[in-house]
């Protein structure tokens, strides 16, 4: 493509996207299409001449976004948000454009000391620790991995890096029963082993239970176990849970034992400085993790991690020998050594540009309104005589059912399942479900970058309409 063509191009395409920012209200949450669709309308091989940029920006609003789950719909309300912004779409847009891969401080100066400084900014805007460093990676499965690999190297001096496993570690990793499905990924990766788990049981508020947890560590001791790392959750994914983080920070510091917290979600409400507390004993702890890429705005992906001694995970991580490194190195972050992939994209580019097109304040402002609607919503369904709250609303999620004194939990987890099918094959709204001790409830999520009070009002009309018609057809 000549430039001059790609200039005609990209002001067509801002037009496009414009638009569709605009009226993404007006497409299916969801693509009503069947398996195979896409896939059968796309050629069985690849083209031999190039074609025309027509043909493809044609192909792409006919065939692909039919085929697209609309994750910034304002009523997509399931799983977690993967929210953009206008700012953040812009600065996507230069990065792809500058095209750096930013590994080392060197590659590009400038990603990397942006990088820090804008980690330091969001580090003191949610209270955590002046002294600990963040560094940006691309999922919190990632940043979990990585904490889990550099608690392994620092247990044992790094010789797991140095000479394999010698088969008589016996490491043991604890969280809640119910932990984030990344945390099992990560015991089979760090080759610690899923049974090696231990799902700590929790209160009636789905938070771990400290004193189970040190119950637990007390009996693999005996039993000749090495407790390795904690993994505490700061809003589960079920519920948005809030693991007692102060007190399983004095459980891993009396045992030593490395304790990294997964705030992927909820931590983006640390900036609001009425949930600070919740990460009150945080600096006794050795990792923390949030996905900017959920709740503040900026896109997929953008993950950050703090830690409080960067050094075990750059031990970890680095291919540098001591020996080897320059005076340069102890001034300045390469942070190729901070994670798995020697490649990085400058993600911070665009965390820069949400949080100074927004402010703090302005980002305070947006997630108070979501934290708000979560309350309106919460009161109308709390208000409804069939309907339940299974979960406390710590934040923005609200874990819900239809309920009957007649049915058996089988029967009410069918009508459950039923209900939510049907609200989301309208494509006007889009729910996804969890369990909870048994029962079928279906999660309400608003953190959508351009939600109000209008969809999530939709949104509830909607639901009962839809709960009418399931409950008609039992
Ligand atoms: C979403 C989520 C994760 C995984 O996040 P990715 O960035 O997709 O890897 C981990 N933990 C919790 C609590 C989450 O909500």
């Amino acid at each position: 493509m000549e430039k001059e063509e790609f200039r005609k191009r990209a002001h067509e395409l801002v037009d496009w996207m414009a638009d569709y920012l605009i009226q993404k209200e007006n497409y299916p949450v969801t693509p009503q299409i069947q398996p195979r669709a896409i896939f059968d309308q796309i050629p069985d091989s690849a083209p031999e001449k190039g074609e025309s940029f027509d043909a493809i920006l044609e192909d792409f609003k006919e065939i692909i976004v039919p085929g697209m789950t609309h994750w910034q719909h304002p009523a997509f309300f399931g799983y977690f948000p993967a929210n953009n912004s206008e700012p953040s779409i812009l600065a996507e847009m230069l990065m792809s454009t500058l095209g750096a891969q930013c590994m080392s401080w060197l590659t590009s100066p400038a990603a990397t000391e942006l990088e820090e400084r804008v980690c330091d900014w969001i580090r003191d805007a949610k209270g955590i620790d002046k002294t600990w460093k963040g560094c940006i990676h691309d999922t919190a499965s990632t940043a979990t991995l990585s904490a889990l690999l550099a608690a392994r190297e620092k247990a044992t001096n790094y010789q797991i890096n140095e000479n394999g496993f010698q088969g008589n570690e016996k490491f043991r990793v604890y969280s809640s029963s119910h932990v984030h499905s990344s945390i099992d990924k990560a015991l089979k990766i760090a080759g610690i082993g899923l049974n090696n788990l231990v799902r700590i049981p929790v209160d009636e508020n789905f938070s771990m239970i400290s004193e189970e947890l040190e119950k637990a560590i007390l009996e693999d001791l005996e039993n000749g176990f090495h407790p390795l790392c904690v993994v505490s959750a700061l809003g589960t994914t079920s519920s948005t849970a809030v693991d007692p983080i102060d007190k399983i920070s004095q459980i891993t510091q009396k045992y030593k034992i490395w304790h990294h917290i997964d705030a992927a979600f909820a931590g983006t409400a640390l900036i609001l400085p009425e949930f600070q507390e919740l990460i009150k004993g945080h600096e006794l702890a050795d990792s923390y993790v949030f996905n900017p890429h959920k709740w503040m705005f900026t896109n997929f992906d953008c993950t950050i991690m703090y830690l409080k001694e960067p050094r075990y995970l750059v031990n970890t991580f680095s291919m540098t020998p001591e020996y080897l490194k320059t005076k340069l190195d102890e001034e300045v972050n390469n942070y190729r050594d901070w994670g798995i992939p020697l490649g990085r994209r400058f993600r911070a580019l665009k965390l820069w540009f949400v949080v100074r097109s927004y402010g703090l304040q302005g980002l305070r402002e947006k997630l108070r309104i979501h934290l708000l609607l979560a309350q309106k919503a919460k009161s109308w369904i709390k208000d409804e005589d069939k309907l339940e709250i299974l979960a406390p609303v710590n934040f923005n999620t609200i874990c819900f059912r239809y309920f009957s004194e007649g049915l058996s939990l089988e029967k009410e987890n069918q009508i459950n399942e039923a209900w939510m099918n049907q609200v989301n094959a309208t494509g006007e709204a889009f729910f996804s479900h969890t369990k909870l001790n048994g029962k079928y409830v279906i999660r309400w999520v608003i953190g959508q970058t351009d939600v109000t009070e209008k969809h999530i009002q939709k949104a509830w009309s909607l639901l009962l309409e839809q709960l009418q018609q399931t409950l008609s057809k039992q």
